[in-house]
């Protein structure tokens, strides 16, 4: 229990506010168990990016200026970017606000690039656009003239 009210504190409020706790503690565990897994690069990636390893009760969370530091593990970037961006909570934001969603709680490297493509390739945005465009307010105003 200790565990995951501490795993909690990690995440922004923002982030608590758009999920159940469910699935942020299940998320949570895994981005735990990736930064374990993936120790040997932390390490690496630790004096290059400002990266610190801060141990709380015997529970180690891997830190860059406070965000939680995503291994390279695209399954797991994939499941942060399904609750930020393509839960009916999240609601497809744009890119810029997919990207300051997931830049208030997580860090990775090339994490910019990453929810870029992520965003253009999301077939649901993609729908949406071209609808949008079908009746936007120019086309409209072609319509009656
Ligand atoms: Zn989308």
């Amino acid at each position: 229990m200790k565990y995951v009210e501490n795993c909690k504190q990690r995440h922004h409020d923002l982030m608590m506010a758009r999920t159940t706790s469910s699935t942020t503690t299940s998320l949570c565990s895994k981005i735990h168990r990736a930064q374990e897994q993936h120790r040997t690069t932390l390490e690496k990636w630790g004096p290059l990016h400002s990266i610190d390893e801060e141990v709380n009760e015997g529970q180690s969370n891997w830190l860059k200026e406070g965000h939680l530091v995503i291994p390279p593990d695209e399954a797991l970037r994939h499941e942060i970017l399904q609750v930020l961006h393509d839960a009916p909570t999240a609601g497809h934001p744009s890119r810029d606000e997919t990207f300051t969603q997931v830049s208030q709680s997580y860090w990775w490297l090339g994490m910019c690039t990453w929810v870029v493509d992520y965003v253009v390739g999301c077939a649901v945005c993609q729908q949406n656009k071209n609808i949008t465009h079908r009746v936007s307010p120019a086309s409209r105003v072609e319509d009656y003239k």
